[in-house]
């Protein structure tokens, strides 16, 4: 075991991880020497183990029996990262914290330039993707509809393609903690807290290994998410949608009321009616949904449940819920 040399800072890495047998031990042996090559510093990399199904828990513990400096949380199922990020901020006891994927699409070489403007006093150093790697032309698209849908019906500035992978200081850390809304989208929350932030640019490889976690409908419901969680521009939508329909329906309404007046009240007129009454449907059944996304995240948060479940934390049972 290394002494502990009290007057070094310590750096926190955390890494959520779910059916990451595989990467593991290609991301172990980067960050070990980083570790060893940045010895100035103490170090911690905190895994938490999001519920996986294969053997990623008994890998995190082969390699911490080998090496103190790694701790682990393990939850009790699968909570999504959103919230296998927030038992992160809970477990970490560095005096900044470095959060990356275990996939190596975050690169450890990126880590020494986010610690040295963390020295220079920056809080939240966070990394850029230069591309967005190999996406289909509508993934980009509606990517970049969703960054705009926000950043206009928010108050503080949206950062665009830029990932969880960043280092944030333990101010950042502390201020996150109070955040524990159960729907969670952290990537918001980061910007809502503010504090000094600094970009750094990089090129986001592929997986070394595994699938990634993501298809088309998590992701829709992850800027869902984000939209519903951060705005209730939606909501004002649907109010400027219905008066503008029941505008148009009242220039309608003229309309007919004159020409009957004019020239008679022959029985006619099946379509414009049919198509009238299934638009104004439609726009009644897209607000509801709206209205309905709204209510869904009222009844979660009411239930005040816990956002995750840890169950151990290095080999210790975990009572205490966080
Ligand atoms: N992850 C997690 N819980 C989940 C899904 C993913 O902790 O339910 C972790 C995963 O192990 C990885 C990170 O979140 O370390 C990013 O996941 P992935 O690589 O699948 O996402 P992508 O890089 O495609 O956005
Ligand atoms: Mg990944």
């Amino acid at each position: 075991m290394q002494p502990l040399d009290t007057n070094k800072k310590k750096i926190s890495i955390l890494v959520p991880c779910y059916n990451e047998e595989k990467s593991l031990p290609l991301l172990y042996p980067e960050l070990k020497n980083l570790m060893d090559k940045e010895s100035s510093y103490d170090w911690e990399i905190l895994f938490v183990n999001d519920g996986s199904k294969d053997n990623t828990l008994q890998i995190i513990k082969a390699l911490r029996a080998a090496d103190d400096r790694l701790c682990y949380v393990n939850l009790s199922r699968n909570f999504g990262k959103e919230n296998a990020m927030l038992a992160g901020f809970d477990y970490v006891t560095g005096d900044c914290m470095i959060i990356m994927d275990a996939d190596l699409q975050d690169p450890p070489s990126l880590i020494p330039e986010m610690l040295k403007y963390w020295e220079e006093g920056y809080k939240d150093v966070y990394a850029k993707r230069a591309n967005r790697g190999k996406e289909s032309w509508f993934r980009k698209k509606m990517s970049l509809l969703f960054y705009q849908i926000l950043d206009h019906s928010t108050r503080f500035d949206v950062l665009q393609n830029v990932g969880d992978f960043r280092l944030l200081d333990r101010q950042c850390i502390e201020a996150l903690k109070h955040l524990r809304e159960s729907e969670r989208y952290t990537k918001g929350l980061f910007c809502w807290i503010g504090f000094e932030k600094k970009e750094i640019i990089f090129d986001r490889g592929d997986r070394v290994a595994g699938d990634s976690n993501w298809n088309f409908w998590s992701l829709f419901n992850l800027a869902i998410e984000g939209i519903c969680s951060f705005t209730t521009a939606p909501l004002r939508f649907a109010t400027l949608i219905g008066a503008i329909t029941a505008f148009g329906a009242f220039c309608f309404l003229l309309f007919y009321i004159g020409k009957t007046l004019i020239f008679g009240d022959p029985v006619q007129g099946f379509t414009s009616l049919i198509s009238v009454i299934l638009f104004l449907g439609g726009i009644q059944l897209i607000c509801i949904g709206i209205l309905g996304e709204y209510i869904g995240r009222i009844f979660h948060e009411t239930k005040k449940r816990p956002t995750y479940l840890a169950s151990e934390y290095n080999e210790d049972k975990v009572f205490q819920i966080k």
